[in-house]
């Protein structure tokens, strides 16, 4: 039945030191019997017994279990074999403490499928003296009675072999022998093998016993029974040393000479007993039977072992199969052990999970779905086309670069690309100029929901359909403006002023038509209203003038700016006026190179406009705003440049102060002269100033002279006086005008007025031959001179003065030739402390006109909103580095989703990978630990025949648990997560 060959185990120390557990070991096992397997602690006694039973694998050589050989075994049929055919038995009972007798028992069933049988494990039960005790857990009995439970839990399954390691050391002797006692019983109808040191032991119950030393085989004896042999009638003899005398004998002479002689072989002394109890106990020391046989041990005659020939349908096993409520009780179990620990694990766990999830959430997010959705579901009849361009600016510090970042700014549209636009979109499409400075001004703006400002400039074309939604007319001239039906609604609310002060009474909209208003500084007659259809009945409450919703304000703010509410049409003439003005500039950045110069000592003339920026100007290059030269010229040439405007107000104000100082002089030597006293001087003031002349001196006239000395002075003055006004005027782009009621209002000067402002400076500078200076050693950051000498440079240009933004209009370039600053560049680069460069391949055109282009829009239609969404798609810039881009409210907030999405993305995905980390450290060292915890358990069940499909099923059920748990928390976290978004949402 069982036959092991030249078995071989090496267990390898965490040293690496190899320990040959079993050298060779070849064994045939009887059918049945009790076989004892003796020797000293380590000799591998253990390790023969496991190998045997299936609990290990060999290292070398094979077991045969009913003709099967285990090379042919995989892991499972090892586990199988245990299953089927072996018990075993263990020194520390190796019962589950989890478990009632009843279930440890009923464990062993249940693993080889059957069910649990109750009236089986009671008559087991009997058999091991332990009826009633079906119910108790472990941890309520004696050892003995633990031992007694694990023979029984080995003998439920009727395995043909049990197994047993030193059954009885942790017993005392008397309970031990019990447990032998069963053992040997067991082994009549059993082959059941023992673990043991105990050699009286092993020679009482022992059929064979099998000596081990070294794991090596060092003898094997069997029992045998040497017959009684009959010397006499009376007298017969056992083995060497017995002799027996039948009872009441009358004995021979030759019976006497037999015995005589058998005791003058003795050296020590000779029993001679009487009584049925002595003489039992001497048979049961000597070990001679009732039939007088006497038990020896010879050395096992292999020959003669038993050995039945089996059949493979002998040889099946069955497949173990842990039922999966205890797996998960035992996998359960587990879990109590650490519950810090646990608490911890599956709380990072849960969080990873969480993070995953919103990640996952997230993933999902289209940023283009969620806007044709968001555009569909709107109420907008047009959207707001805008247009940026981009660059790279790279700044350069000592030579080494610093930074370069791409950066976008706005420009706008040009003529042109309004009416490719209006090709694609329809004739509804039209250009605005952004307005932020001009407003209606309103009388009693008491409400939120009414407002005079007005975002947008526009002119709708002749051939525009949306004009047929103007009541009245179209503007046509200059002074005429078309206003919505919002903004007419507002002033018939709140009320405006007309050109004398008087309050405009009207009680509707359409009386307004032909009304002047004040707009922008400017009067304007109103010729016609843009019906913009009703307002959302949403912010009606807003009409009320108690409480402020700032919520609603806000929102009723965006939704006003979305549509055309706060749009005023102009006549062309007036837009293209406005379009081309200075307040509606834009800077622009190019492929310009700055180069700024150190000045320590100060010593660059007008250096508070310097500080210090060198700039090439090419014609190739788009420019700052717009650069006027003198006639003909296109570009300074060698020691000329292009000045800026602080750097001319400098200029400038010095030549007033030389003037003055000048007339002052003539002024003193006239005035403060007897010869002069009765000059009339105010007269003569007086006449130049009102332009009435007839009353100057003529040539005739003996003044005359004093007059022309006099006049000089004057004109110099008054040159002076001019040149102040303007520059001050120009200064901001605009200049203060009085109107007829003594008010002071804020004029713009438009493109014409700008370009005739420079054409005039530009006189007065080669009048004057102006000269931009550069004086002394100005020192780069190397403290090398970048000029030697006074360098003076002939102005031959000035950029125009104003840009839309103010602070970038004053950028103090100061443009040379590119050879001049080549050869700066050249000389003084790695000296050169900071330059910067802007490259982009933008050119704007020289007729841009508009910020914005409006695209009409009609939510029900498919394939408007397809065209809008490509446009809201595309990303990417054009070939020049432009773009064209949707602005607005809902768009501004999708897209501040999409950036909340992608950085809360990336936050989640760390923070979850961070987590899922030490989250799985935990759960592998929650695990591990588990694994220790358990080892006793899984040793048990695999001595009872669990698979290790059995053993993963516990870890599984464990993680299972954790998992479930996890989950649990999740779902919990996420509905946490979600409520308190929206809690919040709704608080703010
Ligand atoms: P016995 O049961 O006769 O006391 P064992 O069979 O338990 O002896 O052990 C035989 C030898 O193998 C001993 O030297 C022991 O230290 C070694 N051994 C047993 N199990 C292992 C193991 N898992 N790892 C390393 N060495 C082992
Ligand atoms: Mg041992």
């Amino acid at each position: 039945m069982l036959e092991v060959k030249n078995l071989t185990k090496i267990y390898k120390t965490k040293g690496g030191a190899e320990v040959r557990a079993l050298d060779g070991v070849s064994l045939q096992f009887p059918e049945k019997g009790m076989v004892f397997l003796l020797g000293k602690s380590g000799s591998g006694k253990s390790t023969l017994l496991n190998v045997a039973g299936g609990l290990d694998a060999p290292t070398d050589g094979e077991i045969i279990v009913k003709g099967r050989s285990s090379k042919d075994f995989s892991q499972t049929d090892f586990d199988s074999y245990r299953n089927t055919f072996v018990g075993f038995i263990f020194q520390e009972y190796n019962i589950l403490q989890e478990f009632t007798v009843e279930d440890n028992i009923a464990l062993a069933l249940e693993l080889q499928g059957k069910s649990k049988d109750k009236a089986a494990i009671e008559e087991i039960l009997a058999q091991v003296d332990l009826v009633g005790y079906a119910k108790r857990k472990p941890n309520t009995l004696s050892g003995g009675q633990k031992q007694r439970i694990a023979i029984a839990r080995a003998l439920i399954k009727s395995p043909e072999i049990i197994m047993a390691d030193e059954p009885t050391g942790a017993l005392d002797s008397n309970t031990g022998k019990q447990v032998f006692e069963t053992l040997k019983k067991l082994s009549k109808e059993k082959l059941v093998v023992v673990v043991s040191h105990d050699r009286e032991f092993a020679e009482w119950y022992g059929d064979r016993i099998i000596e081990l030393k070294d794991g090596k085989i060092i003898s094997d004896v069997s029992k045998v029974n040497e017959t009684q042999e009959a010397f006499s009638e009376n007298v017969s003899v056992v083995g060497e040393n017995t002799v027996c005398v039948k009872n009441g004998a009358a004995l021979s002479e030759r019976d006497f000479t037999y015995i005589r002689e058998f005791l003058s072989k003795t050296s020590g002394a000779a029993i001679i007993a009487n009584g049925n109890k002595e003489i039992s106990d001497f048979k049961k020391v000597s070990r001679i039977t009732d039939d007088g046989k006497k038990e020896t041990f010879k050395s096992t005659d292999h020959g003669r072992v038993e050995q039945r020939s089996y059949t493979p349908e002998d040889g099946k096993f069955i497949r173990s199969k842990l039922p999966a409520r205890h797996a998960f009780k035992i996998g359960a179990s587990g879990l109590k052990s650490k519950p810090v620990r646990l608490f911890f694990t599956v709380l990072l766990c849960s969080v990873a999970f969480v993070m995953f999830g919103f990640l996952s959430t997230l993933s999902f997010y289209n940023p283009t779905a969620a806007f044709k959705e968001s555009m569909k579901n709107s109420s907008y009849t047009s959207v707001r086309l805008e247009k940026v361009y981009r660059s790279t600016e790279t700044q350069y510090q000592n030579g080494a670069l610093l930074y370069s970042s791409a950066r976008t700014d706005s420009t706008r549209f040009s003529p042109e690309e309004l009416e490719e636009y209006r090709q694609t979109f329809g004739k509804e499409t039209f250009g605005a100029i952004d307005c932020s400075h001009a407003e209606i001004e309103l009388q009693n703006q008491n409400v939120n929901y009414w407002t005079g400002s007005v975002e947008y400039l526009a002119h709708l074309s002749k051939d525009n359909p949306l004009r047929s939604n103007i009541q009245g007319s179209y503007p046509e001239n200059a002074n005429e403006i078309a206003i919505t039906s919002y903004t007419a609604d507002a002033i018939v609310q709140c009320k405006t002023v007309d050109e004398n002060k008087q309050v405009i009474e009207v009680k509707t909209a359409n009386e307004l038509i032909g009304k002047q208003i004040s707009f922008g500084e400017k009067f304007y007659k109103i010729t016609g209203i843009y019906n913009c259809g009703p307002l959302s009945k949403e912010f009606d409450s807003l009409k009320e003038n108690s409480g402020y919703d700032r919520a609603l304000s806000q929102k009723f703010n965006n939704y006003l700016q979305d549509g055309l509410f706060l749009t005023v049409f102009l006549s062309e003439e007036r837009f293209d006026d406005l379009a081309d003005s200075s307040q509606y500039r834009r800077h622009l950045f190019n492929n310009a190179q700055q180069i700024a110069l150190y000045d320590e000592n100060q010593e660059i003339d007008n250096e508070r406009f310097i500080h210090s920026y060198y700039e090439t100007y090419t014609n190739t290059f788009h420019k700052p705003g717009i650069v006027y030269f003198e006639d003909g010229k296109t570009a300074p040439a060698e020691g000329e440049a292009v000045i800026n405007r602080p750097l001319f107000q400098d200029l400038i104000e010095e030549k007033i102060a030389d003037y003055l100082n000048e007339s002052i002089n003539a002024y003193g030597n006239l005035v403060y002269s007897d010869k002069y006293k009765n000059v009339p001087w105010v007269d003569w003031t007086n006449a130049l100033e009102s332009g009435n002349t007839d009353s100057l001196p003529t040539e005739s006239d003996p003044l005359y002279d004093t007059y022309l000395e006099w006049s000089k002075f004057y004109t110099a003055q008054r040159y002076a006086w001019e040149l102040s006004t303007i520059n001050e005027q120009y200064q901001h782009g605009y200049k203060s005008v009085e109107d007829e009621s003594g008010n002071w209002d804020v004029y713009y000067f438009t493109g014409e007025e700008i370009k005739a402002f420079a054409e005039e400076i530009l006189a007065w500078i080669k009048n004057n031959n102006v000269t931009f200076t550069i004086y002394g050693t100005p020192l780069n950051a190397k403290n090398n001179p970048i000029s030697s000498e006074v360098v003076s440079y002939k102005v031959v240009g000035v950029q125009e003065f104003y840009a839309e933004r103010e602070d970038l209009a004053q950028s103090p370039w100061i443009y040379f030739a590119q050879k001049t600053v080549d050869a700066i560049w050249d000389t003084q680069k790695t000296g050169i402390n900071w330059y910067s460069t802007f490259q982009t391949k933008y050119q704007e055109d020289v007729n841009v006109k508009y910020h914005t282009i409006f695209l009409p829009f009609n939510s029900s239609s498919g394939e408007s909103l397809n065209k809008i969404t490509n446009i809201y798609a595309d990303k990417s810039f054009a070939e020049d580095d432009s773009r064209a881009y949707l602005s607005g409210t809902l768009i501004d907030s999708l897209e501040r989703a999409t950036d909340l999405v992608e950085q809360l993305s990336k936050v989640f995905l760390w923070i979850g990978i961070i987590v899922a980390i030490f989250a799985a450290l935990l759960l592998s060292n929650f695990i591990s630990v588990s694994i220790s915890y358990k080892k006793k358990e899984i040793g048990i069940l695999r001595a009872v025949g669990a698979r290790s499909l059995d053993v993963f099923k516990i870890f599984f059920s464990e993680s299972f648990v954790i998992t479930v748990i996890c989950i649990v928390l999740s779902i919990i976290g996420s509905i946490v997560a979600c409520l308190g978004h929206f809690c919040l949402s709704r608080i703010l």
